[in-house]
This record gives C-alpha cells, structure tokens and sequence, in this order.
C-alpha cells in the first residue's frame, strides 16, 4: 500500500461515473478498511480499557433503542432482531469474554473485541440449531457497531455535509448516494462498488465524478488531501503535483466543450445516417430527475425505479403518497411515455423497516417480484398508485427480475385485482396499461417466448442480466474486470430476445446501463433494439453516436460479432469498425480515453 507522506500518489480503480473533479477529500466512514490496531496495555490502565469498552457498548446499546423508539408502533414487531441485538451485547459469551481478554491478556478493548468475535462467530455457525445458528450474523453486526464507537468513526449523514468536498468512503450505498446534494459534493471514491453497482448508476444520474472499487482509498487518503478524481478513467491522484493539477484542469476543462458539444443536437429526435430513428430516453431514481432527462433530450423515461420512493425512510409509503409522487414525474412529461418499474427493493437496496432477515445471498434472494409477490399488501398499494398516476400520461407498467411465465402472470393477476379494487372503489384508474417486463434474468431469456405472449413489452435489463448470466456480483470490484458485455453469451441471449419481439410483434427497449454507453450502441442498432434507455447524462452522447452510423453498417457489425468466441475480439472488431467515429464520440480528446470504463476483453 502506498505511504501517504504528502508527495503524489496514483490509485487506479473503475471509473463509475465520467468527468473530473478536484477538490480536497473528506473520509465519511472508514469503517471495514481501519485496521484494527493492537497493543498492549499496562496493569495500571486495565480498568480505564474496561471502561472505554463499557461505554461503546452502552452508546451501541442507547442506538439500537433509539431505532426502535422511532419506529412507529404498527411496525414495531418488525424491531425485534435489534431487541436481540441488545440482549446479545450483554451475552456472556461475548461481553464476558471480551471483559476477560482485557484483563488477561492486557490488550486494547478493538482488540479483545475483535479476537473474541472470531472465537466466537464460528461457534455459533456450527451450532445445529438454526436459529442459533443464524445469529452469527447477529454477532457481526453487533461488533461492527461497538467497533466503530471504539474506534471514533462517525456514521455521518451525508445529505447534512455542508462544504464543497470529494467524499471519501469504504462503501456508499444506493439510499447514501441519492442524499448527495450536488451543490455541496464535486464527487467521490470508494474502496469498494463495480461500474454497474446502484451507487455507480446514481452518480451517473447526478453527473459528478466518482471513481470505485479503489480498495485502499479510505486508508491511503487523509481527510483534507487534495485529490484529483477522474471518473473517466477511474483514476484518482492524491496530493497532486503543480503540473498534475494544471494538466488535470485542462482536461476537465475539455471535457466540458465535449459535453457541451454533444449537448447542442441533444433536443432533436436521434436517426442513422441512413434514416432509422431510434428513440432515446431517462432512467430515473427520484421524480427531481425528470427535469434532467428533459434537459438532456430524453423522449421519454423508459424506467423509473421506484424503490427510491421506500428508501430513506422509516415506514412504507402509503398510495396517496405514491400517486403524488408518480404524478410529479407524468405531468411533466404528459404526452411522451412513462415506464414504471414496479419495486425492487432487497439485493443491494435494503429496505431498513421492512423487518426481514438479512439474507446470505442477497442478489438471490427475495428481491423485487420476488419481494412483491410475498408481500401483497405492500404490491397491490403501488399497484393502485401506478393505476391511478396512469391517468395523468402515457403511462406503462414493468415487473422487474421475471425468471418465468408462472411470476408474470402472478403479477397481472395482482394488476387486475388491483384495479378491479380501484373500480369498486371509484377511484379513476388507467385501463388496459400496457404492461411490460425486465428481462435481466438467464431463464426469463431462454422462456423469452413464452412470456412474450403475455406481455405488451420487454426491457432488457443488461445490469443484472450480465451479473446473473455470468455470475459476477456487478458491485463487487474483485470481479469487476470480468463484467463482460460483450460476452459472446450475453451477444447471444441479446440477439435471442431481438428474434422473439420480432415474431411476436412486440417492442423490446434496453434499460440497463450497456444502452447508455456510445459503444455499444453500433450493435445494439444493429440487432434491432427498439428503444434505449440510459441515465439521463449519457442521452446527448448516445444520440450524438446514433447520428454519426449508418444502420446498415451496424447490421453487418451485429452479424459478424458471431463468428467470434471472445469479448476481447469482439472488442477489437467494434473498434476496427467504429473506431473513427467512436474517437469523436466518446470521451474524445481526454488522455487515456477511458479505457477504465471500456472493455478491453476482461473488463
Ligand atoms: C438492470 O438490471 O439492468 C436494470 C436496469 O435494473 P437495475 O439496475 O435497477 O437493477
Ligand atoms: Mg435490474
């Protein structure tokens, strides 16, 4: 690990959201690469350790109830695991044990703390009783949170930052992220986070600069360095020299004629040079965000994920709420459409008050219908709201991470008891909404036929199609280089999906961020994708790339992309093709042009 002693120091990692930014760096929580020190203490200072590890467990404790204090009472049942948590931290197992590792081996309470976990974590997995054996977890969760009190790092509320700084952290997640205010944050680095990882796809939304999976950022970066960070590139310079930081403005500075270059023509439809329109729209995560993909040229939003709705709060949002929250977003944009996701929460968007048990496996577990179709009540209330807000627009509807036929029909006869229930009650409501679904599972693919009979669309979502497909956790940096999109499999799954829209004549959109990136869009043109739809930023570079190929030229692109067995070559063939062009395109004239953020066979 590089020292950092105030001379220059370069980190490379992935670049999650392009431009850059320079700015002094502020740590929010370094809580998981902090290593936890160890020393020992003399006999005279035992009882003041025994104390300072007292306190942190009563500050742990005075926490958890203040959680569950605030949780209202029809939610209250859902706070026990916390209650468990209390009696847990007075275990003797643990606490005792903790107290006697002080005392006995006269070392610092983080160390005691952390030695007696690992003792006694394991013991608890081993144990045959299952719930025993699942409050490991339990265990872990409990040490982290006496942890951090020890060690004095502060869990801050990232929407309350009031300077203009990068922030640095281990890990931000999806809900931390969208509290960013942009006025306030130039951009920030994490230790941990993929290119396509939630957190990366909202600073892409918010169009700052950040830079993930750099590993040791957070123990490498003081709080107060100047860094420089290039979301282009994924590269992050620490202390920078005088000549580093002057080439550093220049290239930011032409980053920002590059934007506002592609910004020009960005308001006008996007055709081939040989006149094939496709239709570009925004993703969005918050209602805010449609005055963005307006401002970027969007036609339309082709996905809102709703989910953003339930985070950062304390309970579910009721219909009345959902419907004027949904209806922000139509009426401005009355007349073009609106694709509603319905929720997707679990996987990497934790839904605190939701009362469930953390799961092993997250991204396999009860996420979106899943979640849904378990929880009709929590269902049916988005159902009607979306119902309803259909009256206000060309609203559509979308169920996310459909594995088969047997979920989709599950989902619509929940949509038709929802308005069947709107009808009774009176309520105006939007008949006959056409009703789509999120391919971005394998087995939705390869049923892709059967499900079309069902649907009035599909939308591809590549984020999770490429993590499940090729089995890469797409927030995981270790295994970020092998994210592949051009993955001879997923070419094949792509081209699969286009042929049954085909036949079933039906529409097939692209959501996931692929559709966002201006190299890809020659083969995506060229299979014969309807629609895309991207982050709002990226709009004005996609459409730029759209108008500067011609269609037939992507046919051939997308028919010969299947002679070959690797992403790498496929790579170099999009290059050799569109190379000239995609020089134009892309993050043109800056150095290095982000190769951080291209596959170059692996990543
Ligand atoms: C996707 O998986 O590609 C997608 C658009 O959905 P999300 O990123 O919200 O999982
Ligand atoms: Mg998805």
């Amino acid at each position: 690990m590089p020292k950092n002693n105030g001379s220059e120091i370069i980190l490379k990692g992935i670049g999650g959201s392009p431009g850059i930014c320079i700015g002094k760096a502020y740590l929010v929580d370094s809580e998981g690469v902090k290593v936890v020190p160890k020393y020992y203490i003399a006999d005279s200072a035992i009882e003041n350790e025994i104390n300072r590890f007292k306190a942190a467990v009563k500050k742990s404790n005075d926490e958890i109830k203040e959680i569950i204090d605030n949780t209202p009472e029809e939610y209250r049942q859902r706070t026990q695991i916390l209650e468990t948590h209390t009696i847990l931290m007075k275990d003797k197992m643990l606490y005792g044990r903790i107290l006697d590792t002080i005392g006995n081996e006269r070392v610092n309470a983080e160390w005691a703390l952390k030695k007696t976990v690992a003792y006694v974590k394991p013991m608890f997995e081993s144990m045959t009783d299952s719930y025993l054996r699942e409050r490991a977890d339990d265990i872990v969760q409990i040490s982290e949170r006496i942890m951090k009190n020890l060690m004095g790092a502060e869990q801050i509320d990232i929407g309350k930052i009031d300077k203009r700084v990068i922030l640095v952290a281990h890990d931000l997640s999806p809900a931390e992220t969208s509290q960013i205010q942009l006025e306030r944050i130039k951009g920030f680095v994490t230790d941990r986070g993929g290119k396509d990882s939630h957190t990366a796809i909202i600073a892409r939304s918010l169009a700052i600069p950040a830079v993930l999976g750099l590993a040791k950022a957070t123990t490498v970066i003081r709080n107060d360095d100047i860094i420089i960070v290039d979301g282009t590139t994924g590269t992050v310079v620490v202390n920078p020299t005088e000549k580093t930081l002057m080439s550093a403005e220049e290239r930011r500075s032409r980053y920002e004629t590059y934007k506002a270059d592609i910004a020009r023509q960005s308001h006008l439809p996007a055709c081939t040079l040989d006149e094939h329109r496709l239709p570009v729209l925004g993703n969005i995560e918050l209602p805010e965000e449609v005055v963005s993909v307006i401002d970027n040229g969007g036609e339309g939003i082709g996905l809102v994920r709703t989910e953003f709705l339930y985070l950062s709060r304390r309970n579910f949002p009721g219909e009345e709420e959902l419907l004027e929250r949904l209806k922000d977003i139509i009426e401005v944009m009355p007349h073009q459409p609106v694709t509603i996701r319905t929720l997707d929460i679990n996987g990497d968007k934790i839904v605190s008050y939701t009362g469930d048990r953390n799961e092993l496996n997250p991204a396999l577990g009860l996420r979106a219908i899943r979640y849904c179709l378990r929880k009709p009540d929590v269902f049916k209330t988005q159902l009607r709201a979306i119902l309803r807000a259909g009256t206000y627009g060309d609203v559509r509807v979308m169920f996310p991470m459909i594995s088969g036929l047997e979920e989709v029909r599950q989902a619509k006869a929940q949509l038709a008891e929802a308005a069947a229930s709107l009808e009774s009650d009176g309520l105006a409501h939007q008949r006959n909404m056409p009703v789509g679904v999120m391919l971005e599972v394998p087995s939705a693919v390869m049923a892709a036929d059967h499900i079309a009979e069902e649907v009035d669309f599909f939308s591809i979502g590549t984020n999770d199609l490429i993590q499940y497909s090729l089995a890469i956790d797409r927030g995981n940096c270790r295994v970020a280089h092998l994210y592949q999109p051009l993955h001879p499999a997923i070419l094949r799954m792509l081209k699969q999906i286009c042929d049954v829209t085909r036949a079933a004549d039906i529409k097939v959109a692209m959501c996931g961020e692929m559709a966002g990136d201006p190299f890809y869009v020659p083969l995506l043109l060229g299979l014969g994708i309807d629609e895309l739809s991207m982050n709002p930023p990226s709009i004005p570079a996609v459409k730029s790339m759209i108008r500067a190929v011609a269609l037939e030229d992507c046919k051939a692109l997308a028919h010969d992309v299947f002679q070959l067995k690797t992403a790498a070559e496929i790579n170099l063939l999009v290059k050799e093709r569109f190379g000239a062009v995609l020089a134009q395109h892309l993050y043109s004239d800056i150095p290095d042009t982000g190769n951080a953020n291209r596959p170059e066979g692996n990543g």
